[in-house]
């Protein structure tokens, strides 16, 4: 949540920023901000999308360095005196902030009893007053004064400072939110993540938690909390400015969907061999044994990443015979769990940077669980803490609803399981061998449900306006009905439930009328018999039926009112076909809404804080 960008350097700040903000504003858009020194600091802020600010510096901000800022607001309301950069009050110090000052109110009473001014409701204004505060003591040492004002707050920050008095660096301190720095030709940057850099420099440097970096436009230093100076790893970036482009699709959340069949590509290249029935995953291959003696595996995510981890549990415990539990990542790490030692919990997160996630693999690592992650963003806090992991290798994802991480995630998970079931002989070589040979057919399957595009559309058009829907599946239809009522919920604002299809006869029954659509997702072949009958009590009560199935399933088809078919396929891969489907109905259903799909209200990607 929240984006930071900052750069020094030859070019125009302001430029280099605002372009940054906008490949960040997935992580928070209700305002935007910028501060810049040329002689002295000027700073541009205001409530509403980065277009608008850039629009405000329409008649040209001078200067090299800066600092900007795209807000989710933990504390107060979004508003032009809230949006980042911060000041202290002789107006010299600009702060941005991504995270969240548990203590501010404590500090901000200490400050204000000693003449400090406050105008925001935000916790990050007392940042600027502290570094102020202890500046005022010593006022040639800004290293020491940030790093004093470090020492006082508890929570979460990344933070960017610039000083009128100091116009050639920028400082930057981390715990607890993702920040990195971009090594340029003669230019420095910094940025919450990659893709804000990627323009300008393939080599960045990530942060770690407690350390504080100080950039020039020739150079950077970083030092630990005791302020011993660092040498830190230098990484390579492969990110293409195309991957983080719309490409011609009007959004990009469309074109992640489509950029699926490539995404399952990407992801399964190099990990199997559908010839011999074999599986390389080289993330997880010195865990395995470890792995496949697991007293129980907990897999713990948030949101989308939960989903799969519902996949993944039942992919785990039918092929490879291990008891899964799947937790909110947030509810695990404040219930006194159970875990300890012969326990593994796979993580599973997209940014590698969600909040909850991280805790919950703190708390389960601190207690003797080997940590396991499934993650998109290399180098991620997630990457990095995990013991071992598996990159799900999709390319950045920017819409801010999930679509193709999902799937590369139960690709991921799936790969896991069989290999885990291989080692532990609990998988028939012939049942292996045939997973793996259709896992290698599924891009070319979801390329199939991708050119029926249009045929979603048209039920999309009849269904736009419905104020409610309800999704049900069972066995591996299950996290996918609760996948596609996510995804509405998301970017339509339309009010969805998934539920477990017989269940539905427990409460959610008493929905059903003439005007509720009721989307089932009727795929796996174990469970027709029974998913049949609860579409018949769908139908009975005069619920609008639209089915999700396999390409002649004439059962379903002739109890239907709508039908999208996918292709045949095993039951264990259904998911990463029968949710395409669900995500293009909600994305043309919010279409039609006038919805904004990329950034949808409220939300935001990549959840750093709690
Ligand atoms: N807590 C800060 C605020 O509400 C920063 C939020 C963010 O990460 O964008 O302004």
């Amino acid at each position: 949540m929240c984006g930071i960008v900052g750069y020094v350097g030859p070019k125009k700040a302001s430029e280099v920023i605002i372009k940054g903000l906008k490949r960040l504003e997935y992580r928070g858009y209700d305002s935007a901000g910028i501060a810049t020194i040329n002689g002295s600091l000027s700073v541009k802020k205001g409530k509403g999308k980065v277009a608008k600010l850039e629009s405000l510096l329409s008649s040209g901000v001078e200067g090299g360095i800066g600092i900007g800022h795209t807000r989710w607001a933990t504390h107060g309301e979004p508003n032009d005196i809230n949006s980042h950069p911060h000041l202290s009050d002789d107006g010299k110090i600009a702060v941005v902030h991504n995270g969240i000052i548990e203590n501010y109110n404590t500090l901000k009473k200490n400050l204000s009893d000693r003449g400090y001014s406050f105008y925001s409701e935000t916790d990050t204004e007392v940042v600027a007053k502290l570094i102020e505060s202890f500046l005022e003591e010593k006022p040639e040492d800004l290293k020491r004064a940030v790093r004093l004002s470090l020492a006082q707050i508890n929570g979460t920050y990344g933070l960017a400072i610039v000083h009128e008095d100091f116009p050639d660096q920028i400082m930057v301190a981390r715990k607890g939110s993702p920040l990195l720095l971009g090594i340029g030709e003669g230019e420095m940057l910094i940025a919450s993540d990659a893709s804000a850099v990627a323009e300008y420099t393939d080599k960045v440097v990530y942060l770690d938690d407690g350390e504080l970096a100080i950039i020039r436009k020739d150079g950077y230093e970083v030092h630990s909390s005791q302020d011993e100076a660092l040498t830190k790893e230098v990484h390579e970036l492969a990110m293409s400015l195309d991957e983080i482009e719309k490409g011609g699709f009007p959004h990009f959340m469309l074109k992640e969907i489509f950029e699926q069949p490539k995404a399952i590509s990407d992801c399964l290249r190099g990990r199997i061999n559908p010839a011999k029935g074999t599986i390389t995953l080289g993330g997880i291959e010195s865990v395995l044994d470890q792995l496949a003696n697991a007293r129980r595996i907990i897999i713990a995510a948030c949101g989308t990443s939960w989903h799969s981890g519902l996949v993944g549990e039942y992919l785990f415990e039918s092929l490879a015979e291990l008891p899964v539990e799947v937790e909110y990542a947030s509810e695990f790490r404040y219930r006194a769990p159970l875990i300890g030692e012969g326990d593994v919990m796979i993580v599973i997160s997209q940014s590698g940077e969600t909040a909850d996630t991280l805790a919950a693999l703190r708390e389960a690592k601190q207690k003797g669980a080997l940590v396991l992650g499934v993650v998109n963003v290399v180098g991620s806090s997630i990457a990095r803490e995990t013991d071992a992991g598996v990159y799900i290798h999709a390319g950045p994802e920017i819409g801010v609803a999930s679509t193709k991480a999902f799937t590369a995630q139960v690709t991921v998970l799936t790969l896991m399981a069989i290999k885990l079931a291989q080692h532990r002989g609990t998988i028939e070589d012939k049942k292996a061998a045939e997973l793996i040979r259709e896992l290698d057919q599924i891009p070319g399957k979801i390329e199939h449900v991708l050119k029926n595009a249009s045929g979603i559309e048209h039920i999309s058009n009849l269904f736009t306006y419905a104020p409610n829907f309800l999704y049900l599946g069972r066995s591996y239809g299950f996290p996918v009905a609760l996948e596609g009522a996510l995804k509405l919920k998301e970017i339509s604002y339309i009010h969805a439930e998934g539920y477990p299809a017989a269940e539905m006869k427990h409460g959610p029954i008493a929905l059903i009328d003439d005007m509720m659509p009721v989307v089932v997702i009727a795929a796996t072949d174990h469970t027709n018999d029974k998913m049949v009958s609860n579409i018949e009590e769908v139908k009975a009560r005069k619920g609008r039926i639209i089915a999700i199935t396999v390409e002649g399933n004439k059962e379903v088809e002739n109890l239907a009112e709508f039908v999208t078919e996918v292709p045949e396929t095993i039951d264990e891969l259904t998911p990463l076909l029968t949710v395409i489907p669900l995500q293009l109905l909600s994305y043309y259903i919010a279409v039609n809404r006038g919805c904004n799909v990329d950034q949808p209200r409220n939300l935001a990607k990549s959840v750093t804080v709690e």
